[in-house]
């Protein structure tokens, strides 16, 4: 590609997963300018464990970071299992009802899924962005549309920015999709995760905690999800219905680990235990919202991330998502200048490929949540409710989404795209 001036101003609001992967994609654009904003005073994870999917790794491998995670820093079974769900309630404690093991779809063995630490994640992509453009301790307050179409920024220091393109990459609360969508609304799903991190070497020599990802399942639909991440690191997260009379918050916030001990008493002694090694707990609410027909606003404003699909962290494939996000937006832009075309073309071609992959697993959910009102309605007693609703929700059709790979459909639009559609508009630069 020609080196072209840096004339495209972008913002970048966030620095997850989205936005560092946005930095990176449009960083190999010579003819973007772009700056990154982050409210924390660091670039930092939210959480502990996540779980690198085979589209997660494609991502970290084509923008560099995969080269910076070793081995010692995940956890992934030996033997090719995935998941292992376990029952667990009305005094059948443990017994094994499932196992959803990883496909193999032909790609790599290092892109098997496995458990890490988000601030790994985190710091792998860090390294690969030029951080003197990240800004951080800039939470973004206010933004505007000027006459131009240019978006003005501003923040909570009274910081000021122009661009040509905002991107936001700023999680399930988005300020910039408030802007953007204003009459999209999230709101609480009736249920709260609790998650915290014990030592490997001390969960581990309990009798009974198998070595695995498990999720051990109880009535309501609640759940105790345990495993090694790398390292000594041990994740427990607990999913619970909680009432919506209750505040909640979207993310983090410091909760009581009695409460963690009190909800699960019922279960079997490896989790009792486990219960017991818990000093320090953090509550997750989770919020989730509609899908956007389009993450294009204002012909100026393109979101990415978790601020483009409020789905509160279904299928466990957020940050791929959010990868997959900032790869095509990256791509998209260098299409539309290499063919002539505007930054309508890009964000347009963008749209494209990523609205439809939204509404196809916002589909996956609905027929997962219509299955399991229909499974409510059967009256059916705990452990075979249980059963019934592991059995739709791990089928294996619904996880088409981990194996994706946007390269190939990317390639596939631009196979497609006529040059004479762009012939004639307005030069991205
Ligand atoms: C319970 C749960 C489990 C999950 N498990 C997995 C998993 O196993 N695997 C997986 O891939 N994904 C998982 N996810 C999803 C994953 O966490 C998200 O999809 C991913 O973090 C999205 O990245 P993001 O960069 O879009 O948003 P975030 O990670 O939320 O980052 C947004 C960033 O924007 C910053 N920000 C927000 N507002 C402003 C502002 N006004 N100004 C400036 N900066 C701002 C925030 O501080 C933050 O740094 C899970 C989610 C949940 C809820």
């Amino acid at each position: 590609m020609v080196d072209h001036p840096k004339t495209l101003k972008v913002a970048i609001i966030g620095g997850g997963p989205a936005g560092l992967g946005a930095a990176i994609e449009l960083s190999k654009r010579p003819f973007i300018d772009w700056t990154l904003y982050e409210k924390k005073p660091v670039i930092s994870e939210i959480s502990n464990g996540l779980t690198v999917q085979r589209n997660t790794w494609r991502m970290l491998e084509r923008m560099g970071a995969a080269r910076h995670i070793k081995a010692s820093d995940f956890f992934r079974p030996v033997n090719g299992h995935h998941t292992q769900h376990r029952l667990f309630s009305n005094g059948i404690t443990g017994k094994l009802i499932y196992t959803s093991a990883s496909k193999t779809d032909g790609g790599p063995p290092h892109h098997e899924p496995c458990r890490m630490h988000r601030a790994k994640l985190q710091q792998a992509l860090l390294k690969e962005v030029d951080q003197t453009r990240v800004l951080t301790g800039k939470k973004l307050v206010d933004i505007v549309q000027l006459p131009s179409k240019k978006i003005r920024i501003t923040f909570q220091d009274g910081f000021v920015d122009e661009v040509d393109l905002l991107v936001g990459a700023d999680g399930i609360r988005s300020v910039v999709r408030r802007f953007a969508f204003p009459n999209h609304k999230i709101s609480y799903t009736g249920a709260s995760s609790y998650r915290t991190l014990v030592r490997s070497s001390d969960a581990l020599a309990i009798n009974g905690l198998p070595r695995e990802v498990i999720f051990w399942h109880g009535k309501d639909a609640n759940w105790v999800y345990t495993c090694p991440l790398g390292g000594d690191d041990f994740e427990i997260t607990v999913r619970i219905k909680e009432p919506a009379s209750v505040e909640h918050y979207s993310w983090g916030r410091k909760a009581d680990p009695l409460h963690l001990r009190d909800s699960f008493a019922d279960f079997c002694l490896p989790i009792q235990q486990l219960t017991d090694l818990v000093t320090d707990l953090q509550q997750f609410d989770y919020f989730a919202g509609p899908r956007l027909e389009t993450l294009i606003g204002n012909e100026a404003v393109v979101l990415i991330g978790d601020a483009s699909h409020p789905l509160s962290g279904a299928f466990g494939a957020g940050a791929g998502f959010a990868l997959e996000d900032a790869f095509v937006l990256g791509a998209a832009l260098e299409w539309a200048v290499a063919n002539g075309g505007g930054l309508r073309d890009a964000l347009s071609l963008f749209d494209d490929v990523r609205s439809p992959h939204y509404r196809e697993i916002y589909g996956v959910l609905d027929v997962i949540a219509q299955q399991n009102a229909e499974l409510a309605k059967r009256g059916l007693e705990v452990s075979q409710e249980i059963d019934a609703r592991i059995g739709e929700r791990w089928k294996s059709e619904n996880d088409w989404m981990l194996y994706y790979d946007v390269s190939k459909l990317l390639s596939r639009w631009f196979g497609m795209l006529e040059t004479d559609r762009i012939t004639g508009r307005e030069s991205v630069c």
